[in-house]
């Protein structure tokens, strides 16, 4: 079962998925991973796309993520599926669809080409989408001290096209993208997660 978790900046993508990952493990074999990443070429495009300061080509950008994620998903992703483990993701082809399909404005339609011919027919069976305003996600980061360089060049602006474009996603996905609101405490964002996931892996 390949389980996405999606969200912007601040929305505790990767706090939610080590508490699932806690949750599942004594019935289920769990894989945690992330994206762009997880394993060393994808983390090496990973490491390009962070320090790219602006000066990269918006389409070249979206060509790396894809790259990343294809590498990932055929290396890490679908072996771990064909042993029937249950894969747990820090973002996937949502990402590339709200920032750089909505927010840098390539359009979904081209977005979703690229990520077709990297990910074939692998889309996620479920994505829980933790959805948080701009603000609170950015002033989270703030408050953790996580401001990386690449946050800083973005603007406030580009974080709304984000969420926009997260909650477009999740009205037309509606059978896949699983909405959560991520603006309350973490226990309570893990008990709407976990009732979600654990109705999804008994149906
Ligand atoms: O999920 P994480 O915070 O590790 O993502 C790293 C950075 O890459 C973030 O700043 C995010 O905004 C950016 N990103 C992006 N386009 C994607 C995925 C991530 O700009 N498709
Ligand atoms: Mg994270």
């Amino acid at each position: 079962l390949f389980i996405t978790f999606e969200g912007p900046e601040g929305s505790g993508k990767t706090t939610m998925i080590q508490m699932i990952a806690e949750a599942l493990k004594d019935t289920h074999e769990v894989v945690v991973t992330r994206e762009p990443g997880g394993i060393p070429i994808s983390e090496k495009i990973r490491d390009i796309l962070l320090a790219n300061d602006n000066e990269m080509d918006a389409r070249t950008e979206a060509l790396l993520f894809a790259a990343a994620r294809r590498q990932h998903l055929v290396e890490k992703v679908v072996p771990a599926l064909k042993e029937g483990k249950v894969v747990l993701c820090d973002r996937f082809i949502d990402s590339s669809l709200a920032y750089q399909g909505y927010a840098r404005g390539l359009g979904v339609e081209s977005i979703m080409q690229i990520n077709q011919f990297a990910i074939g027919d692998w889309m996620p069976d479920l994505t829980i989408y933790l959805k948080l305003a701009p603000e609170a996600g950015l002033k989270r980061i703030q408050d953790n001290d996580r401001t990386s360089n690449r946050l800083d060049k973005e603007t406030l602006a580009f974080h709304k096209d984000v969420v926009s474009g997260y909650n477009e996603l999740s009205e037309n996905y509606p059978e896949r993208i699983k909405l959560v609101d991520a603006d309350r405490e973490i226990e309570d964002v893990f008990k709407d997660t976990y009732h979600i996931v654990e109705k999804y892996l008994n149906h």
